[in-house]
């Protein structure tokens, strides 16, 4: 990208482009949800289509002057169901595109299909789900009365017989699926089945997933579930946003709920990007790159687990890898520190049962989707893992870190990123 414009009127900004540029580049990118757009997304929302207000839903808006936005969003509805929905159920399908990210998107699913206080059940937060998912700091645990389910002990996966059980006790109005840090395939089919039992709604938040499905490298929640949000910054590789999906029952109350209950105009740049995104993500490259995405976590699991690390529930079936580092003896933000200071960056965690406060949690949380944008494949991912154990077991060898730091840098800059030169 150039920056030509910036960099005479605003020098200050510009400096803090090119930095995060050379950080970019020079660094290994592992944090599970995130990923660099391709210049055509990243065109699209530079574009002037952010210059419009529109207020309302394709050839129902507030506003004059619509005729190019409402095309833009017609095609971006269709180019998301060509993408999830199988073509003979699309007839049964709605999308909203308008959300202006994941969170925005859930609160809106709840405020639009639920009154305040009816009870929801989703994932606890140390184990695997996300804040809007019913964590008490966040608006869904304050809004409405949250059931919180978990994983079991024995092998750290989603515990289907416990949500049941929780399921047919509180009789909830809706149930939500889906995970921001779960390092394991979602049965889709087995909570509709639950939810279908209690007479609950079934949202299924593919946020993190949302590449894989579409790559079909994970199973899909389409067609048989309730509702779908998914961001599509993620593994979808979009523009910083999210979309909703629903049943076409619930396709008014949805509008209604995003707009005007809880947003104001749409930002018609960033549903013009999420379009393009669409568009790639039905390439035959696309599905290629997912299928990667999970081929380089299994082989980054793999070495970890060959190196001595602790994976959580024992392995990786998507892009995203949870190490329990309690027998290593440093915690999780102390590995994120170490990590980041050569250039490897991640985030810390919890585990679940974490004994640990979530602002020093007992692990950290990696992925693969980053690196595989950017050509890498299991071999660099091998590598990836070594340069990991070297740094954390030599974090006290000053000249250990800098050979550590250099080798990432030297594989780091051999692949590179979209828009950095
Ligand atoms: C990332 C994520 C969200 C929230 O997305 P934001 O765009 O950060 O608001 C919601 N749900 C899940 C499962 C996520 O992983």
């Amino acid at each position: 990208m150039q920056y030509q414009n910036i960099k005479k009127i605003d020098p200050q900004i510009y400096k803090i482009i090119k930095a995060e540029e050379k950080r970019q580049k020079e660094g290994l990118e592992l944090i599970p949800s995130e990923n660099y757009t391709s210049l055509a997304v990243l065109e699209t929302m530079g574009s002037i289509l952010t210059n419009k207000y529109s207020e309302g839903y394709p050839r129902k808006r507030y506003y004059g002057g619509q005729e190019n936005i409402d095309d833009m969003e017609e095609l971006a509805q269709k180019r998301a169901l060509d993408l999830f929905v199988p073509k003979r159920s699309q007839k049964n399908w709605y999308v909203n595109i308008q959300p202006y990210s994941g969170s925005p998107a859930n609160i809106a699913v709840l405020f639009g299909l639920l009154k305040f206080g009816d009870r929801v059940m989703g994932m606890k937060l140390d184990q695997g789900g996300h804040l809007t998912h019913g964590h008490p700091v966040n608006f869904s645990g304050r809004a409405y009365k949250f059931f919180q389910y978990g994983v079991r002990k024995d092998n750290q996966t989603v515990d289907y017989d416990a949500i049941e059980a929780i399921a047919k006790k509180v009789k909830p109005k809706l149930i939500i699926s889906g995970a921001t840090a779960y390092p394991r395939i979602i049965d889709f089919k087995k909570f509709q089945a639950i939810a279908k039992k209690v007479g609950a709604i079934h949202l299924a938040d593919i946020s993190h997933i949302a590449g894989l499905v579409a790559g079909d490298v994970h199973p899909s929640p389409f067609p048989f579930t309730d509702v779908v949000t998914t961001t599509t910054h993620k593994t979808l590789r979009g523009p910083r946003g999210a979309i909703i999906m629903c049943q076409k029952k619930y396709a008014s109350q949805i509008d209604k709920a995003v707009f005007p209950g809880l947003q104001g105009g749409p930002h018609d740049h960033i549903n013009a990007a999420k379009a393009v995104c669409f568009s790639e993500a039905q390439k035959a490259n696309f599905a290629k790159y997912a299928a990667q995405i999970v081929k380089n976590s299994r082989a980054f699991a793999r070495e970890l687990t060959k190196l001595g690390f602790d994976l959580v529930s024992g392995g990786s079936d998507n892009h995203l890898i949870l190490i329990d580092l309690t027998n290593s003896g440093i915690p999780g933000k102390e590995a994120q520190q170490i990590l980041d200071d050569v250039g490897m960056t991640l985030n810390k965690n919890t585990v679940p049962f974490d004994k640990r406060s979530p602002f020093d949690p007992s692990g950290i949380r990696l992925g693969t989707p980053a690196l595989t944008t950017r050509g890498m494949k299991e071999k660099e991912f091998v590598l990836i893992a070594q340069l990991m154990k070297r740094a954390l077991k030599g974090r006290n060898d000053q000249n250990e870190l800098k050979k550590v730091t250099r080798l990432v840098k030297n594989l780091a800059v051999k692949f590179p990123v979209p828009g950095i030169k």
